[in-house]
């Protein structure tokens, strides 16, 4: 990163090219920028890598495959909070450890749910975590012995869908992850777009109501205090708490107990045609709409991708959002609307994100040792042929030499 950053300066590249006549000043920054940091999608080695995503609750890992199928997947629950850095990076070794035992690991990507700093080395701030400006590249690094990539589990859950999910060909992308409460990604033709800081994408904390609902972030109408699983939850048990009429079913599902009521309960509602339920969806569904709307009038991509828990209400969710993303758009048309899609992915997106991420930090080198390998093998069945007399005049060429 910092090679190529100091010879962004435009005096380091005159002073470059000067030094080789004839070489212009973009092919001498290609040259010198590292392989690593110039490798795509496209040129990653396809071997499979270890994905994690590291939630509030749980911690997944999985082995994933450059197709995005996952081969086999585990999971434990995530360390408590009061636990030092070191007992998640214990767990963290664990399971890269267990899914080594029958897998080739050749690198680890990291989704974590905290925010990640530019260089992609650093948690910041990990709200579920002891993690408080952690080197967790580095120190996972030492210890596990192969290259690994740290990034939101927003980002690394968009790069998913971007890849093989409801954003495949989408050159201009933007994932909102509705969950407990708000995550969100920027993905820009093939790059996810972090900021300088590295912390862009923090959707949930856009002002939407000015003197609204307090919000955990210490400000007040945030966007995730009206459109997400707290915000779900919070108004179903606003209204059971206060014995409302529309409540009433609700309140016989949980036998009178308001501190019961979860949001895949109301989802499960909702599909059943409860009212007040579907009207709560169609509640943060608008709220949706509108930030949505918002987000347009900023960035102005061809698609935008909902995922997270909240989304598997689907229509009764993304129905509402697509009206009002239709009344609020700004210079409604008179432009191409942005595609709404549900994400495809599920609760994986995130840990296959991260492991395809983790390609493009993948080792060549052990895929050409089993070409090598490979051409070995191939080169001894021949010569095991030929000491056997079986060789006929079809066989032309023999194998190259390993
Ligand atoms: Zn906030």
């Amino acid at each position: 990163m910092s090679t190529y950053r100091d010879l962004a300066l435009p005096r380091a590249l005159g002073a470059r090219a000067a030094a080789t006549p004839g070489g212009s000043a973009r092919a001498t920054v290609l040259r010198t920028v590292s392989a690593r940091e110039r490798r795509s999608h496209l040129t990653a080695p396809r071997v499979p890598t270890v994905g994690i995503d590291i939630g509030g609750t749980k911690v997944m890992a999985g082995v994933v495959d450059a197709d995005g199928r996952i081969l086999e997947q585990i999971k434990t629950e995530t360390p408590d909070k009061s636990k030092s850095a070191k007992v998640v990076e214990d767990t963290i070794t664990e399971l890269v450890l267990d899914l080594s035992d029958r897998h080739d690991v050749h690198a680890v990507g990291i989704g974590a749910a905290g925010w990640v700093d530019a260089d992609r080395s650093r948690v910041l701030f990990a709200p579920h975590l002891a993690w408080r400006n952690e080197p967790l590249r580095d120190s996972l690094q030492a210890r596990l012995a192969v290259p690994v990539m740290v990034d939101n589990d927003a980002n690394t859950a968009a790069w998913a869908e971007w890849r093989f999910g409801a954003g495949r060909g989408e050159d201009h992308l933007v994932m909102i992850t509705l969950g407990t409460g708000i995550g969100g990604a920027i993905l820009e033709d093939g790059q996810v777009k972090r900021g300088k800081y590295g912390v862009a994408g923090e959707f949930g904390h856009m002002q939407v109501v000015p003197g609204g609902h307090r919000c955990p972030c210490g400000n007040r109408g945030c966007w995730e205090q009206y459109s997400s699983g707290n915000a779900l939850v919070r108004e179903a048990r606003e209204l059971a708490a206060a014995d409302s009429p529309v409540a009433y079913n609700i309140i016989e599902r949980v036998k009178g107990s308001v501190g019961d009521i979860t949001g895949p309960l109301i989802t499960e509602l909702a599909r059943e045609g409860d009212a007040m339920c579907i009207e709560l969806f169609q509640d943060i569904g608008q709220w949706l709409g509108v930030g949505i709307a918002n987000l347009a009038a900023a960035l102005d991509p061809s698609c935008f991708v909902v995922g997270g828990g909240v989304s598997a209400a689907d229509d009764l969710l993304i129905g509402p959002a697509r009206e009002a993303f239709r009344r609020h758009l700004t210079g409604r048309g008179y432009r191409p609307e942005a595609r709404i899609a549900r994400a495809q992915l599920g609760p994986e997106a995130g840990m296959v994100g991260a492991a395809d991420l983790a390609r493009l930090v993948a080792r060549r080198f052990r895929r050409a040792n089993r070409r090598r390998l490979e051409r070995y093998e191939k080169y001894e069945r021949y010569a095991q042929a030929i000491r056997n007399g079986g060789v006929t005049g079809r066989s032309t060429r023999p194998p190259q030499e390993p």
